[in-house]
């Protein structure tokens, strides 16, 4: 989502400024923050430090912090770091574009939920179109995981309208974008409203979106289990854009540390999901994130996570320890799981889910693919391409690049595939 924002930023911008590829031209700094897990306002602070110089230098170079370390962090960033000219939450930067023309030094403190305003004021002409663009459709929270610093950040669930998602995918079509990655925090609790004012659940948009010609691809992420309905599951059987892909994190395969963590699902029904998933799309590729060294995650809570994994075979995951977030109710929690401790249990975990997406992709090698060219490769001549099942696909093209190609598969391994274009 913030590789949106960072867009949607850039194009309330174009008609004055353009991207620069050195920090010594910039007229304007913004950073771009992100505040999952701890550090993050630490880092943010030690690239602030990093940009003094140039600031001293430059009186009219403009610094503005935005995301959700600047929402968690409001004006503290200005009295640690008195260079900074704005503090913008997500929120809130549509506001970016006036504080960029005002000239002086007046400091700026945006922190509000403007989630409506915000989509009114940016419009629908997308002017950085992609061949693959994510679209924003779903965001904010109201779930209060015990861990997750999202509701307070991204504040509570908003969904756009259809018609405005609509307009949007529809100008990125025009632009030459196939593929479209729908995107919110909680993407399948998506009830914007129609054009008729009726609520639309996630199916009834993806069906809208399927009607438009150009768009031959969609995902959507961040899924969660309890907003998983039999009609979304049905979809992934009978539609045929939407990709054999779903991110469903799980975070935990223990029923005591679901609970803590306040997920409200347990393990045996997270996994009935995935059944009646591959029921209907066998074939799907399935991804999910993980947590360990959650408080009071004991050696066998942890084993209950790797039986999860084995049952369940998974294309890719992500994984972290658990980071201490202030404000969450995790953090009063005891029992906390020693670092060495959760570090030993991360490594283990990822080592399964690693040869489980190598697995994974090796039943790729000799299958014919179609990909979207995603950008260069690492060498001379290649390129990188997307399937319809999220693996990265390296190969090589000489002379004119198109959007599209027909690979065969010559190699796997964990991270990527090797292909040759057939047409
Ligand atoms: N809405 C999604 C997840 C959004 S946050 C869901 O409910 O599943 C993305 C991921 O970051 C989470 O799935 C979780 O695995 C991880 N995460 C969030 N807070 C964390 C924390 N405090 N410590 C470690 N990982 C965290
Ligand atoms: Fe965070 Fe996802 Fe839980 Fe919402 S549902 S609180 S975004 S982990």
């Amino acid at each position: 989502m913030n590789s949106y924002d960072s867009d949607r930023i850039l194009e309330s911008v174009e008609k004055t400024h353009s991207k620069v590829n050195n920090l010594e031209k910039a007229d304007v700094i913004v950073f771009n923050t992100c505040h999952i897990r701890e550090k993050a306002a630490e880092k943010m602070y030690s690239e602030i430090g990093k940009i003094a110089d140039l600031k001293n230098k430059k009186k009219s170079l403009k610094l503005i912090i935005t995301g959700c370390v600047a929402q968690a962090e409001g004006k503290a960033v200005i009295k640690r770091q008195p260079i900074v000219d704005a503090v913008v939450g997500p929120q809130m930067y549509h506001e970016i574009p006036e504080i960029i023309k005002e000239k002086g030094n007046t400091k700026h403190l945006k922190l509000d939920f403007e989630n409506n305003k915000k989509f009114l004021y940016l419009g629908n002409n997308r002017v950085r179109a992609k061949l693959s663009s994510f679209v924003t459709i779903q965001e904010g929270c109201d779930k209060f995981c015990s861990f997750c610093v999202v509701p307070f950040t991204r504040g509570s669930e908003f969904s756009r309208s259809v018609e405005d998602i609509k307009k949007e995918i529809y100008v990125l079509g025009e632009k030459g974008c196939v593929e479209v990655i729908l995107l919110g925090q909680n993407v399948n609790a998506y009830h914007g409203i129609n054009a008729l004012k009726q609520e639309s659940n996630l199916c009834d948009l993806i069906e809208e979106i399927e009607k438009f010609k150009n768009i031959k691809r969609i995902s959507y992420t961040t899924s969660h289990p309890r907003d998983m309905t039999n009609s979304l599951i049905e979809l992934h059987g009978k539609s045929s854009k939407l990709n054999p892909y779903l991110h469903l994190p799980v975070q935990s395969g223990s029923d005591k540390i679901l609970k803590n963590m306040n997920r409200k699902y347990t393990a045996k029904e997270y996994i009935e999901i995935i059944e009646l998933l591959r029921k209907r799309r066998p074939d799907i590729a399935l991804s999910s994130d993980f947590i360990v060294g959650f408080p009071g995650e004991t050696k066998s809570d942890f084993r209950q996570t790797i039986n999860l994994v084995k049952e369940v075979g998974f294309a890719q995951a992500y994984s972290f320890k658990y980071s201490k977030r202030t404000g969450t109710k995790a953090v009063r929690m005891n029992d906390l799981v020693s670092d060495q401790e959760a570090s030993d249990r991360l490594q283990e975990l990822q080592q399964i889910l690693g040869l489980q997406q190598k697995t994974f992709n090796k039943k790729f090698i000799n299958k014919n693919v179609e990909v979207i060219v995603k950008g260069k490769g690492k060498k001379n001549d290649q390129y990188r391409g997307t399937t319809k099942w999220m693996q990265s696909v390296n190969f090589n093209i000489a002379g004119e690049i198109k959007s599209e190609y027909n690979l065969k598969i010559l190699n796997a391994s964990q991270s990527s595939l090797l292909g040759e274009v057939t047409s």
